[in-house]
């Protein structure tokens, strides 16, 4: 009863988290003093907002937090990495050159995380891997985090098929705080069927 309760309380704080780390990030971004100070503190914001999914993940499916602390990083690391594909796109370090492209950028297409999602299932179940199920959802978790705070500004972007509309401040600040949610519900749709197949995993 009293776990019950510890974990209701984690989730409810991990969930408010996110949500007020992904406003007060837009707060830096807009008053931000100049480029470089914007441009960090904004992938500070993505990194963190990657790491509190991951986190919540794992609080959802009632896993330690101290033994998944790798996978937690990975989410950071990973939602912080996304924004180097501006710099490859530009052929530069300097921060104006990768902040004023005239294209978004190739990890920025919504389309890759879920080809890289679908691969790493399907090799997954292949070869009857935990790992790789296991990182095909850090890689989904932390690119969709990352697209869903850069989609208030610019839309979500699913080439070759075209872009959204920007999406709603709320909607987006919304999405960001139940995307553990949905993650956590897809990812036991997937245990079930597979459960169901005979394929049960070490988990
Ligand atoms: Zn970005």
């Amino acid at each position: 009863m009293w776990r019950e309760g510890r974990e209701l309380w984690l989730r409810a704080l991990l969930t408010c988290t996110i949500g007020a780390c992904s406003i007060l990030g837009d707060f830096g971004l807009k008053y931000g003093k100049n480029e470089p100070e914007r441009a960090v503190f904004d992938n500070m914001t993505h990194a963190t907002v990657g790491g509190l999914t991951w986190t919540l993940i794992v609080v959802l499916s009632r896993k330690p937090l101290v033994r998944n602390l790798s996978s937690i990083f990975s989410c950071f690391l990973l939602a912080s990495f996304i924004d180097l594909d501006h710099f490859i796109a530009a052929r530069s370090w300097h921060i104006h050159d990768a902040t004023h492209l005239q294209k978004r950028p190739f990890l920025h297409c919504t389309t890759v995380p879920i080809a890289l999602w679908i691969f790493f299932i399907v090799l997954s179940n292949t070869f009857h891997s935990p790992i790789l199920e296991h990182t095909s959802w850090v890689i989904l978790a932390s690119f969709l985090s990352h697209h869903i705070r850069d989609g208030t500004r610019r839309g979500l972007w699913f080439c070759p098929f075209g872009s959204t509309r920007p999406i709603p401040y709320y909607l987006y600040v919304s999405l960001s705080m139940f995307l553990p949610y949905i993650l956590y519900w897809l990812m036991s749709l997937h245990t079930f069927a597979e459960k169901n197949n005979g394929n049960t995993l070490d988990k």
